[in-house]
C-alpha cells in the first residue's frame, strides 16, 4: 500500500479514517495522528467542486459511498491546504464492502493528484477562449473592411463615369477650338479617369475574393497549367515565350482561384520578360504535409529588397509608362495562397530572373477522403 503513488484511505461504517498510506498522507499534507479516527476533513480545509462551489460534505465520495453503499466514481474536488497554504486537486473514487448481509463494513477511497493536469486545463481554456475572441474580432473587422472597400470602389465608379464623359464632351464639343496644350490636357484628364477606372475595376475583383473553402475540390494541377498555357497561347507566341511544367500532383483547392493564381503569375512572367527568349516553368516539390509550387522566369528580376513589398495592394516597382499595370495583380495571388492556408513568396536576381514560389498544405484526412 504505501509504494503506492494513489492515494488510499480505509474508512469504517462511520465514515471514521482507519488507515491511510504514505501517498494520501502526503497529498493531504497530514500525519497518521491527525487522520486516523477522523470523519470529515479538519473544517478549514475548504472543498471546491471543479466550477469553484463548495462541495457538501453529504456529497463527499467517503461519506456518500457508505450512505448508498454504491461506489462513486471519477469525483473531481479541490482542496485548500491551510497546512501548506495552497489548492490542490484530486481525482476520487470510493467504493463501499459490504459484508454478507449487505451490512457496509469499510469504504475503501483511492485518488491521485491532478493538479498539474488542472492548471495545464485552466491555461489552455483560457488560451482558447482568448484565441475565440481574436478569432471574432479579426473575422469581423475583415468583413468590415471587405464590405468597406467593396462600397467606397462601387461608389467611386458612378462620378469617375461622369468625369470621363464630360471630359470626353469637353474635347468633342471644343477640340477645334481649344489649342493644343488645352487639347493635350483633356488627353491627360481621360487617360486618368481610364487608369482610375482600372484600378477601381481591380481592386473591386480584389474585395470579391471570399475566405470560404466552400469550392475546395480536388484540382489537378497538370489540367490548370495547361488551361492557362491555352490561355495565354497567343501572347506567348507572339512573345516568342515558352512554358513548361513538369508532370504536377493534384491537390485539394478552389480549382477556379488557382487556375487565376497560376495565371496573375505566368501573366507576370510575360510582362516582365527581358530581351532574352522568355522560358517560365512550372514545378512542384512535396514536403511533409504540403506541396512546394514554383513558377520561374528569367525575366528582368526584382531589386534586392522589394521582394516582400511586391504583395502589397498597389506597389509597383514601375512606373506606367514602361510597364502596364496596377499593383493589385500580386496582391490578388497572395490573398489566393491565404485563403489555401500556404505561403507566398518571391526569390530573384535582378537581370537573372524570379522564382515565384507558393505552398499549399495537403489535404487533412477527411478532405483526403473528399478526394
Ligand atoms: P502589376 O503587374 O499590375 O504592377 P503585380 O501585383 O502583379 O502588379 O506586381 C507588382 C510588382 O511586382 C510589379 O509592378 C513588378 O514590379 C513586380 N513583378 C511582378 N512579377 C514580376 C516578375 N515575374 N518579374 C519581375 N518583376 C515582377
Amino acid at each position: 500500500m504505501n509504494s503506492l503513488k494513489v492515494g488510499v484511505v480505509l474508512q469504517g461504517p462511520d465514515a471514521e479514517v482507519l488507515f491511510c498510506n504514505e501517498a494520501a498522507l502526503e497529498m493531504l499534507g497530514l500525519s497518521r495522528d491527525e487522520l486516523y479516527g477522523r470523519t470529515s476533513l479538519p473544517p478549514s480545509w475548504e472543498v471546491k467542486k471543479e466550477d469553484g462551489k463548495p462541495f457538501p460534505r453529504q456529497e463527499h465520495p467517503g461519506p456518500k459511498a457508505a450512505r448508498t453503499k454504491k461506489p462513486v466514481e471519477n469525483i473531481v474536488m479541490g482542496i485548500y491546504r491551510p497546512v501548506t497554504g495552497d489548492h490542490i486537486w484530486l481525482l476520487v473514487n470510493a467504493i463501499p464492502v459490504l459484508d454478507k448481509n449487505g451490512e457496509l463494513r469499510e469504504v475503501i477511497c483511492s485518488f491521485s493528484d491532478i493538479t498539474e493536469r488542472k492548471i495545464s486545463e485552466e491555461k489552455l481554456r483560457s488560451l482558447y477562449n482568448d484565441l475565440e475572441a481574436r478569432a471574432f474580432e479579426l473575422a469581423t473587422s475583415n468583413a468590415d473592411l471587405e464590405k468597406f472597400v467593396y462600397v467606397a470602389t462601387h461608389d467611386l465608379q458612378e462620378p469617375l463615369r461622369r468625369i470621363t464623359g464630360f471630359v470626353q464632351l469637353l474635347g468633342k464639343k471644343f477640340g477645334k477650338q481649344l489649342d493644343e496644350q488645352s487639347g493635350e490636357y483633356i488627353r491627360h484628364a481621360v487617360d486618368g479617369s481610364a487608369r482610375m477606372k482600372k484600378l477601381i475595376l481591380d481592386l473591386l475583383e480584389y474585395a470579391r475574393f471570399s475566405s470560404s473553402r466552400e469550392h475546395f475540390t480536388a484540382t489537378n494541377m497538370n489540367e490548370v497549367a495547361g488551361k492557362v498555357k491555352a490561355a495565354l497561347s497567343e501572347q506567348m507566341a507572339e512573345a516568342g515565350a515558352e512554358l513548361l511544367f513538369d508532370p504536377l500532383p493534384v491537390i485539394f483547392s478552389d480549382t477556379r482561384l488557382i487556375t487565376q493564381l497560376i495565371e496573375n503569375l505566368v501573366g507576370n512572367a510575360l510582362k516582365y520578360r527581358s530581351a532574352e527568349p522568355l522560358l517560365v516553368r512550372i514545378t512542384c516539390t512535396e514536403e511533409t504535409g504540403q506541396f512546394r509550387f514554383s513558377v520561374a522566369d528569367n525575366g528582368i528580376g526584382i531589386a534586392a529588397g522589394y521582394a516582400e513589398k511586391v504583395f502589397d495592394l498597389f506597389q509597383r516597382l514601375h512606373n506606367n509608362e514602361s510597364y502596364e499595370g496596377t499593383g493589385v495583380g500580386l496582391a490578388i495571388c497572395q490573398k489566393i495562397v491565404r485563403i489555401h492556408q500556404g505561403m507566398i513568396g518571391v526569390e530573384s536576381l535582378p537581370g537573372k530572373g524570379s522564382n515565384f514560389w507558393f505552398t499549399i498544405p495537403k489535404p487533412k484526412t477527411r478532405d483526403h477522403e473528399e478526394l
